[in-house]
Parts: C-alpha cells; structure tokens; sequence
C-alpha cells in the first residue's frame, strides 16, 4: 500500500491505543503493531491537513505521518498475534479510515496519558511546548485583541523579534521568562 499518494498514517505509543478504546467514542479500529509498541490509524490523504493547528498541537505525541514509503496493512480479519493486527472497538460499524475529527479523542487521550498540548506561539505557527516558552511584553498597537499585555512565544521567537526591533526602532520588547 503506498503511503502518501492515497493514505496519511497516525502514529502513536500503543497506550494510546488502549485508550482509544477504552474511551469508546471513536468507530473506528487501528493497527496494533507489537514490535515496535506503536498504533497507526488510517486516514485519506491529506485529511490531518484540513485541521492544522489540532494535529500540530498534540504532535510531540502523535504523529501524522505522510511520506512513508510503504507501509503494511494486515489483513482486516486479523486481530491478534505477535504481528501487526487490527483493534476494533465496540460497536464498530464497518470501514477502516478514520477522518480529521479523530484527533480530538487522540488529544483527550494524549492528555491523559502523555501530557500537555502545545500552546500557541503569537509570532509564529509553530506548536510551543510548554518548558519552550518565555513570556514577553508586546506592543501595545499588535494586542488590540489579546486580553493581556504578555504572551507566551517562543525564546527563539522573541530573540528574533528583539533583534529587529532594534534595527528598526526603540526596542518594546521585555523578556520576562
Ligand atoms: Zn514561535
């Protein structure tokens, strides 16, 4: 099966398996595969894509996997052994494809099992984890819609804003980590 031109993958530490299912509100199974302690469920390609910022938030511990080779998919009646298998939960109601929503159990069970979410960075689009961040002062003109004057960035992102604020006029910027 080619990963890439018709399905993304999921992957995820198998106690995020478990907890999918024991959790109960997704339809849908994933492929149990032992050797290595991991779950994949199975999406159409590029649909992890139509909700960025969810799958980017919970990306330390699940990732989205699009640019795998090959990847092999058991037969869907094989649901156990040492092999990779299938995991279907109650009341599963046919089809092997999950869909973007599938992230929001995953993030319930990621914070169950694993930890926090990333939060978002003000001055870039990337996830910022929570022993990244610093809190800085931002000017007044760009937080016309932020309830506080001090926001969580990125320590490199702050660097960078100071750096040019400096070339380009009285640095507002104060890093308060
Ligand atoms: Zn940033």
């Amino acid at each position: 099966m080619r990963i890439g031109k018709i399905l993304d993958v999921v992957e995820a530490p198998d106690i995020i398996g478990k907890a999918m299912l024991a959790l109960g509100t997704n339809p849908v199974p994933h492929i149990v595969t032992p050797d290595d302690a991991t779950v994949h469920w199975l999406l159409p390609r590029g649909a992890a894509h139509r909700r960025p910022w969810p799958w980017a938030r919970i990306s330390r511990y699940v990732r989205v996997r699009t640019s795998l080779a090959e990847f092999g998919i058991p037969g869907t009646d094989l649901t156990d052994g040492p092999g990779p298998h299938w995991a279907y939960p109650e009341g599963w109601g046919g089809g092997h494809l999950a869909d973007e929503w599938l992230v929001e159990d995953l993030a319930v069970c990621a914070l169950m099992h694993l930890g926090q979410p990333a939060q978002r960075c003000e001055l870039c689009p990337e996830p910022l984890w929570a022993e990244d961040g610093v809190r800085v002062v931002l000017p007044r003109s760009s937080l016309q819609k932020l309830s506080s004057d001090t926001v969580r960035v990125h320590a490199q992102c702050a660097r960078t804003q100071a750096s040019r604020d400096r070339h380009c006029g009285p640095s507002t910027h104060h890093i308060t980590t």
